[in-house]
């Protein structure tokens, strides 16, 4: 497995993209909405809050597609990428109850469960041989320590060393290192010794606690957020981000999300991928939700490209987007469409039928049909080999 720095997450981006951007986009003639912006690219100006606002408000929904396309193609060709991994919650228990959750569950619940290292294990150990990566989080346990997770990331990397461990989102991480006493920092290296590869980018939700306080009350603030992944960049954790949209917040929240995240990339380096996506509302309790079209969906990708240059790789989620969604995005900027998953609760049970059980050739005709070539990747993006399907055998004609 190659060793994770803040400069590999550029391994595969092409260090030219800002000069191939700007020859591409003097090529076209663009409306007048869009022009200011792009002279502001050319120019090498950053893009404002201002601008992010009027990027969602542009009335030309393709044209905004072209232009987050045009930098998905500066930075990365025709290329889009997966890996093959699998998803395993270790509990659906959680002493919080965010409105937007579909999943959690209190301790006394039928339907609650809390899987021992040796069932984590054994659950694991029927996907290793095909995947290099699990992805695992889940709520908040009121009784398990670092010490718990520890252990399971020595089990892990001791019984599968090719599978790398992207695990524990920031309130997770806050919650162990209360539980545990530690700061986060603490934390942090005690989970990164044990085996921990990387963070994945759940719970930022929008980046403003007012709206915090009505989807997600409880969980960490905002600036909390920020500080564990700036935590766990500088102890060389490298982790994603996400953005949930479509439940109360305002475009201006959604812009000021992006900013603040794209600002702390450019001072960590640490964010390998951002992954914006949509509010769905099954057996949640958010009625006031506005949820998101797939108009909406496909805009806010686009937006996050042109707005996020400090973050490679922008995700579409395919696990809540669903496929045929996921297949376009990689036509509005989007460069990544996540793994093969094998299975799934958190959004399915929020609404999601995305499906599951892909194998790497039904991943790699999802990417093909949009146009780009497959690339298999690994968790921190520091490996990657173009993805070719076998030939189907042929038959011989029955004598
Ligand atoms: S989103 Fe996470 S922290 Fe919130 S209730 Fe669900 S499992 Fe718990």
């Amino acid at each position: 497995m190659t060793e994770w720095s803040s400069t590999s997450l550029l391994a595969d981006r092409d260090p030219e993209w800002r000069q191939v951007l700007k020859s591409n986009l003097r090529q076209i003639d663009w409306s007048e909405s869009l022009q200011g912006i792009v002279d502001k690219i050319l120019d090498d100006k950053p893009l404002t809050k201002q601008d992010g606002l009027s990027l969602f408000s542009e009335p030309n929904l393709f044209e905004l597609g072209q232009l987050a396309l045009l930098h998905k193609k500066a930075m990365f060709g025709e290329r889009a990428y997966f890996n093959s991994n699998v998803h395993i919650n270790q509990t659906n228990i959680c002493v919080l109850a965010c409105r937007f959750c579909a999943f959690r569950r209190g301790p006394k619940a039928d339907d609650a469960y809390a899987l021992s290292i040796e069932n984590y294990l054994e659950e694991l150990s029927k996907f290793s041989p095909y995947v290099n990566e699990v992805h695992s989080v889940g709520g908040l346990h009121p009784e398990w320590t670092v010490d718990h997770y520890a252990d399971l990331f020595r089990r892990i990397r001791s019984e599968h060393p090719h599978i790398s461990i992207k695990a524990l989102t920031a309130v997770e991480v806050k919650h162990l290192a209360q539980l545990s006493n530690l700061t986060i920092k603490e934390t942090l290296l005690r989970l990164k010794e044990s085996g921990l590869t990387s963070l994945p980018g759940g719970g930022a939700e929008i980046l403003d606690d007012d709206v915090r306080a009505i989807i997600c009350n409880g969980k960490e603030s905002s600036q909390e957020y920020l500080d564990i992944h700036q935590t766990a960049h500088e102890i060389g954790l490298p982790s994603n981000c996400t953005m949930l949209f479509g439940t109360i917040e305002t475009a201006t929240q959604r812009v000021e999300h992006i900013l603040q995240l794209r600002d702390l990339a450019s001072q960590t380096n640490g964010f390998q991928c951002f992954v914006p996506y949509p509010f769905l509302p099954d057996s949640t309790r958010l009625p006031m939700a506005q949820l998101s079209t797939g108009q909406e969906i496909l805009r806010v990708i686009a937006v996050s490209r042109i707005l996020m240059d400090t973050i490679p790789h922008i995700k579409a989620y395919r696990m809540n987007i669903g496929d045929e969604l996921a297949e376009l995005a990689l036509q509005f900027g989007a460069d990544d469409i996540d793994g093969t998953v094998q299975q799934e609760s958190i959004m399915h049970l929020a609404g999601s039928t995305a499906p599951l059980n892909h194998d790497m050739q039904q991943l790699s005709k999802l990417v093909r049909n949009a146009g780009c070539i497959p690339i298999k990747r690994n968790t921190t993006y520091t490996e990657f080999e173009e993805y070719v399907a076998p030939k189907p055998i042929k038959r011989l004609p029955m004598a």
